[in-house]
């Protein structure tokens, strides 16, 4: 892992063209709103794979015309990426089990995008959070933010 301070919000406009090519295939839409956020200590090809994983994941769970959006806030000291779907959710008796490496409900899945993802944010000091009913799911990565924002002087 090879942490540097930088710019998630940037990490996302690089990789968005390959999210909307993956969009396009499959027929379904992406919206991104990135607000402005601290640059973090990231790893870019470690959170490049993390956010594919997850929005491939997104992308897989919902039906043609789907919006998948990918979002940047800040929430007291925490930055948060949030990817949410608008599929049909994760039923209660596998949420403890999805993670675990080669867990999956997909006919083709490796079940290893979530379990890639887990580490990614650990190695990141970063925890997911998953929040999901029947009109969709949203994973969310809680970074800690290392330094304060503004001067605290003024
Ligand atoms: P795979 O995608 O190969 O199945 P993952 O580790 O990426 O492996 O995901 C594991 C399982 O978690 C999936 O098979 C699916 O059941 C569930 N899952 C992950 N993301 C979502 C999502 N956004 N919506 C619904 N289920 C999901
Ligand atoms: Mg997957």
């Amino acid at each position: 892992v090879d942490l540097k301070e930088q710019s998630l919000n940037s990490i996302i406009e690089t990789l968005f063209p390959l999210i909307q090519a993956d969009a396009m295939v499959s027929d379904k839409n992406i919206t991104i709103d990135l607000e402005e956020i601290p640059d973090l200590f990231l790893d870019e090809k470690e959170i490049r794979q993390l956010i594919l994983n997850l929005a491939r994941n997104g992308f897989e769970a919902m039906p043609a015309g789907g919006e998948l959006k990918i979002r940047t806030f800040t929430v007291s000291e925490e930055t948060i990426l949030a990817v949410q779907d608008q599929g049909k959710g994760i039923d209660r008796d596998i949420l403890d089990k999805i993670g675990t490496p080669f867990f999956t409900t997909k006919d083709t899945g490796t079940g290893l995008g979530l379990a890639v993802c887990y580490s990614i944010a650990a190695r990141h000091n970063a925890e997911i959070n998953v929040e999901t009913a029947t009109t969709g799911t949203t994973f969310y990565v809680r970074f800690k933010i290392l330094e304060p924002k503004t001067d605290s002087k003024t």
